[in-house]
């Protein structure tokens, strides 16, 4: 089980922690449905509307620390909005030593959106280790599930098997995600 720790902004309240991994997709990829899916449902999810523009930070079993940042993408973000959050995710990739792994989500009906790749070329870049999951697979069929894991796959330059496809609703593939995610913290 997770427990939420706390939503901070600055590096200077930055939670101790030995290791950390962080979430990052699109608003509305199903960031918290997994999160929640992942972890029980800790968040705080959406209500609080100043909490979804902080970094928040959760403790699991002690072993290591979650970053649930906001989703980018957002269209209706004002200008000191989105440099303000541009700024925050910046300090927090440059100042946090204890990251290891960061979990991208990607929508598997959709091809990856021009923010999906900029995000995607900027871990490469930062030599940031990432995993690549692709969620709400419920939505699709089978034969379309392995076409659109294809067309992921050569759009990335990522093999097949290092993506994840992933339902939150369905429960599909959670447990095998957490055992990848916590390979990281082994
Ligand atoms: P966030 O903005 O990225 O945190 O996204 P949410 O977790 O709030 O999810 C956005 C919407 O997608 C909600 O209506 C969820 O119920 C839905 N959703 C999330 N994951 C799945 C999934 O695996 N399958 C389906 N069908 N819907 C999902």
């Amino acid at each position: 089980m997770a427990k939420f720790i706390k939503s901070v902004n600055l590096k200077k309240d930055y939670p101790q922690t030995s290791g950390e991994v962080v979430f990052i997709g699109r608003s509305n990829v199903g960031k918290s449905s997994l999160i929640n899916s992942l972890y029980g449902k800790i968040a705080y999810v959406g209500k609080t509307p100043g909490k979804t523009k902080l970094l928040n930070f959760f403790d699991v079993d002690g072993k290591y620390t979650v970053c649930d940042v906001p989703g980018y993408g957002f269209a209706n973000r004002s200008y000191d909005e989105l440099i303000a959050f541009g700024q925050m995710m910046e300090d927090y990739f440059a100042n946090r030593e204890a990251l290891k792994l960061c979990v991208s989500i990607l929508d598997i009906r959709h091809k990856p959106t021009k923010d999906d790749m900029e995000m995607l070329s900027f871990l490469k870049e930062s030599q940031i280790p990432y995993l690549i999951v692709l969620n709400k697979a419920d939505k699709i069929s089978g034969n379309e599930r392995v076409k659109n894991i294809k067309m992921f796959s050569e759009l990335l330059g990522i093999e097949a098997q290092k993506l994840v496809y992933v339902s939150t609703l369905k429960k599909t593939n959670i447990d095998l995600l957490k055992e990848r995610i916590e390979n990281y913290f082994i």
